[in-house]
């Protein structure tokens, strides 16, 4: 029961340990992925701010001023949104005014559809109607209406990921010129300039760092969790022993190995409960080493020692399994048989006395005496059982040693 309960203890514990080992983990995973996300964002986001800042550099350029004339060759068309956009030379050569707006609409559509990169000049009051802001567009004026320095998202087109940042253009002085009649004044959000540009490499390169990452975290918990499980299982394993090697020292007399007085009381009185309960017999013996002290005396107290344990050895040979063998007192040890009526109690008083008697250590011949006695209705507890031992101990010593007494 109480191993049982140990063992749900021990369990709870490692699979508690393994749960937040396994958590952090996660998380630590995680924040890496999400890091690295952050990062190839931050890196896009200056990277498209670049392409921004230097279409608006050309354009202020062009602003600066007041718009740039291009020769009129077969061709090249005037802007129909400018008055008098032409103007002739004296030689006869025709020029054209490029303002900033049509000037980076036509660079950009010199970038070849194969570069899978553009930008788009917009704005919600359109003077050119090709100039229609689509929704990401749209959504990022509003947000520069409100104050927004810069918008950017990741979209999905025909299956390929593209980056879409958008910066806004705000009228200066030199813009004045064409958008003061708009009712524009400086500073005010004239439209904006989006930059798109597929981002396929970067994206699958982050796919793989995902499941590389991914990968590692499972293989790292995995194996930390093995570790951890082992460890503790080999920590349970010792433990559960070391708790079984303190449970039988707490019951066994250490020199004899037999168990001890306080255990041997234990058991005699739940045998004794049993025996009244059950009306069954119930033989306690108790034994002494006849003149020990000459042993002890003779020999030294070591080889006396050594006399108990060999007593101790042929008294546990002698019993049955289920008998109880302890050591009482200095020299004497009881036993304890459940079960067993007077008959059976002096036939294995006998036989414990004989095998002692045939013990011989370094020419030590040793003999005992031994009181035997069972359980009787009148007994109220163990004592009586153990006195009336006692007085049978004491009359096989008067009747000379080496011999059983019974009652
Ligand atoms: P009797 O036949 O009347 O029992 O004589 P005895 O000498 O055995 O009786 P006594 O009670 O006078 O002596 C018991 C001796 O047992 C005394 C003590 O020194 C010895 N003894 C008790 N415990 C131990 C022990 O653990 N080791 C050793 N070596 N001797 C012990
Ligand atoms: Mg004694
Ligand atoms: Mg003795």
């Amino acid at each position: 029961m109480l191993i049982d309960q140990e063992a749900k203890i021990y369990k709870t514990y490692v699979v508690t340990i393994c749960f937040v080992v396994a958590l952090s983990l996660s998380g630590v995973f995680l924040g890496m992925t999400i890091r690295t996300r952050s990062l190839i964002i931050e890196e896009l986001v200056a990277h498209s701010r670049a392409y921004f800042e230097t279409i608006v550099a050309t354009r202020l350029w062009n602003a600066s001023y007041g718009g740039v004339y291009v020769e009129k060759k077969p061709g090249v068309q005037s802007n129909p949104f400018y008055p008098n956009p032409d103007l002739q030379t004296k030689d006869g050569r025709t020029f054209t005014i490029r303002n900033p707006a049509m000037m980076t609409r036509e660079v950009a559509g010199f970038i070849g559809k194969e570069k899978d990169f553009s930008f788009h000049i917009t704005s919600k009051k359109l003077i050119n109607p090709n100039n229609t802001p689509d929704s990401f567009e749209l959504k990022a004026l509003d947000l520069f209406e409100r104050g927004r320095k810069e918008v950017y998202e990741i979209d999905t087109m025909n299956n390929k990921k593209y980056f879409r940042f958008m910066g806004p253009l705000h009228i200066k002085k030199d813009c004045l010129t064409c958008h003061a009649e708009m009712g524009y004044k400086e500073g005010d959000v004239r439209g904006g300039i989006s930059v798109t540009y597929n981002i396929d490499e970067v994206i699958n390169k982050l796919y793989t760092n995902g499941i590389f990452i991914t990968t590692s975290a499972i293989a790292t918990i995995v194996l930390l969790l093995s570790v951890l499980w082992l460890l503790t299982k080999r920590l349970m394993l010792k433990i559960s022993d070391t708790r079984k090697e303190l449970e039988v020292m707490a019951i066994t007399d250490t020199l004899t190995e037999t168990y001890n007085r306080r255990y041997l009381m234990e058991r005699f009185e739940e045998e004794f409960d049993r025996a009244k309960r059950l009306q069954k017999g119930l033989a306690c013996m108790l034994l002494d080493v006849d003149r020990f002290k000459s042993i002890n005396d003779k020999h030294g107290h070591q080889i006396g020692d050594e006399v108990l344990r060999e007593i101790a050895d042929s008294i546990k040979r002698s019993v049955r399994k289920y008998d109880i063998v302890a050591r009482y007192g200095g020299e004497e040890f009881m036993v304890v048989s459940p079960e067993t009526g007077l008959d059976s109690a002096m036939l294995l008083a006998e036989r414990i006395r004989s095998e002692i008697k045939s013990i011989t250590i370094k020419e030590i011949k040793v003999t005992s005496s031994i009181g035997v006695t069972t359980f009787r209705t009148s007994d109220e507890n163990i004592d009586d059982i153990i006195r009336r031992a006692d007085e049978n101990l004491y009359a096989a010593k008067s009747a000379g040693r080496d011999c059983c007494r019974s009652s």
